[in-house]
C-alpha cells in the first residue's frame, strides 16, 4: 500500500517536472507576483512602486469611494458570503438590484449575473447549443469562448479574425449541411465575437455581421469586455456605437473590468435569462457571488452611466489618444487606437519578456503577452492607459521604450 502510494506520487512529481521543463525551454513559463498596493495606475510589486500600464480598470472605478461604500455597505447587510446558490437560498437583494441596473444600462429586458465573465460565456454557450448546433467564432475570442465551445458539443467553425467573407462562407455551410435530427429539425448556429479584442485592441466588423446573421438566420452573442464603460455615447459598448444595440442576440460581459468590482454578466430577453437560469450549469451549480462584488458592481455601472462616467471616459480616451500618438512621432506603434488596448508586438517571445524586464527596470510595469494568450510568433507588450493616468508619465513611458528598442 505505503509503496504503492509514493510510486504513485513519484510519477505523477516526474510527470509535472517533465511538463513544466518543457514550458520553461519554449520560453512560455509565467509565475505570479505578488502585488501590495491596490489595482491603479500605480503598483508596488516587492516593495518597488511601479507605472501601472496593464490594469483593465480603465475607469479608476475599483478604487473609486462609491464603490468601496457600496461593498462596505453590502458586507454590513448581507455578510462576506452568499451562504448558497442562487436557486437556492443565495439570490440576495444585491444580486437582484445589480440585475436590475444592468439591464437598464444595457437597455435589455433582463439581465443575469455570474461569478466571472468566464462562467457566463461558459454557462451561456453550453445551455444555448448542444450536438445538432453549429458555433462559429472568430479566431481570436477570448478563451472563454473557446472553452464553452468546445464544451457545448456543437459542431466548431472558426473564421479569419473579422473576415467576414470567410464568415460568410461558413454560414452557407451551416444552413446547407443535412441536420443529424431529421429531414425538418434544423440545427441552430451561433456566431461569437468580442466588440474590442482583448490583446489587439481592435474591434469586430459589427454592423456587416449583424447584417449577415439576420441575412442567415443566425444569432449573434457579443462579448462586449473591453467595451463597456469605454465605446458608445453613454459607454455602453459597440453595438450603442455603431447603432445596432437592438440587433445583438446575447451579450456578454465582465464587472471586473471598467465596472471596477468582479463578477460576469449576460443581458439579453427575458426568455433568455429565464432560460438561463434553469439550465446554464455554471450559474445553477456555483455559490452566489459575495452580496460586496454584486454591490460594488452596481455602483460601478451607475457611475459609468452618469457625468462622473462621462467624465473619466473622456480622460481615459484623451490618455490613449495622447500614448499613441507620442509612440506614433517616435516611430512605436502605427494605428489610431480603437479601444484602451494598444499592443506593441514585438514577435520572438523572448525578446517581449526581456523588454518587459528591462521596463520594470526603469519603474515601469507592462507584462509580455505570449503563447497560448495570443498565437506563437506574435509576443507583445500589451498596454493599457487608464483615466487615472497622468499624460506625462505615459510620455515619460514612451521615452524610456524608444531608449529601450531598436524597432525601426
Ligand atoms: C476578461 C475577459 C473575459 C472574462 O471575464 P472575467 O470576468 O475576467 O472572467 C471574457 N471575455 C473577454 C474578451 C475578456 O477580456
Amino acid at each position: 500500500m505505503g509503496l504503492t502510494s509514493i510510486r504513485a506520487v513519484s510519477s505523477l512529481e516526474q510527470e509535472l517536472e517533465s511538463r513544466l521543463l518543457e514550458i520553461r525551454d519554449s520560453g512560455l513559463w509565467r509565475e505570479l507576483r505578488q502585488v501590495d498596493s491596490p489595482a491603479g495606475p500605480r503598483l508596488v510589486l516587492a516593495g518597488r512602486p511601479l507605472l501601472n500600464l496593464s490594469s483593465n480598470d480603465y475607469l479608476g472605478l475599483a478604487r473609486h469611494p462609491e464603490l468601496l461604500e457600496a461593498a462596505a455597505k453590502a458586507v454590513a447587510d448581507f455578510g462576506a458570503g452568499s451562504g448558497a446558490s442562487r436557486l437556492i437560498s443565495g439570490s440576495l437583494a444585491p444580486h437582484h438590484r445589480l440585475e436590475g441596473c444592468l439591464a437598464e444600462f444595457k437597455r435589455c429586458e433582463a439581465a443575469l449575473s455570474f461569478s466571472s465573465g468566464y462562467s457566463a460565456a461558459l454557462g451561456t454557450i453550453t445551455a444555448m447549443l448542444g450536438t445538432d448546433d453549429v458555433v462559429i467564432l472568430d479566431k481570436r475570442v477570448h478563451a472563454c469562448c473557446v472553452d464553452a465551445a468546445r464544451l457545448s458539443g456543437a459542431k466548431l467553425r472558426v473564421f479569419a479574425h473579422n473576415d467576414l467573407n470567410d464568415l460568410e462562407d461558413i454560414l452557407r455551410w451551416a444552413n446547407a449541411r443535412n441536420p443529424p435530427s431529421g429531414p425538418t429539425a434544423r440545427g441552430h448556429v451561433l456566431i461569437v465575437t468580442e466588440s474590442v479584442f482583448s490583446m489587439d485592441g481592435d474591434l469586430a466588423p459589427l454592423r456587416e455581421m449583424v447584417e449577415l446573421k439576420n441575412r442567415h438566420g443566425a444569432w449573434l452573442m457579443l462579448d462586449e469586455a473591453h467595451a463597456l464603460g469605454v465605446l458608445g455615447p453613454s459607454r455602453r459598448g459597440l453595438a450603442e456605437q455603431l447603432g445596432v444595440a437592438d440587433q445583438v442576440d446575447i451579450y456578454l460581459g465582465t464587472l471586473g473590468k471598467a465596472a471596477g468590482a468582479a463578477g460576469g454578466f449576460v443581458a439579453g430577453s427575458r426568455r433568455l435569462v429565464d432560460y438561463l437560469v434553469n439550465r446554464a450549469r455554471s450559474f445553477i451549480f456555483s455559490t452566489a457571488p459575495v452580496p460586496a462584488a454584486a454591490a460594488a458592481a452596481e455602483a460601478g455601472i451607475r457611475l459609468i452611466a452618469g457625468d462622473e462616467g462621462a467624465r473619466r471616459n473622456a480622460r481615459l480616451w484623451h490618455n490613449v489618444r495622447g500614448l499613441a500618438d507620442e509612440m506614433k512621432a517616435r516611430d512605436l506603434a502605427a494605428n489610431a487606437p480603437a479601444s484602451a488596448i494598444v499592443p506593441l508586438v514585438v514577435g520572438d517571445e523572448a525578446t517581449a519578456v526581456n523588454l518587459s524586464a528591462r521596463l520594470r527596470e526603469h519603474g515601469i510595469f507592462v507584462p509580455a503577452i505570449r503563447f497560448p494568450t495570443v498565437a506563437r510568433g506574435a509576443a507583445r507588450l500589451r498596454l493599457t492607459a487608464t483615466a487615472d493616468h497622468e499624460p506625462t508619465e505615459l510620455r515619460n513611458f514612451v521615452d524610456v521604450l524608444r531608449h529601450l528598442t531598436d524597432f525601426p
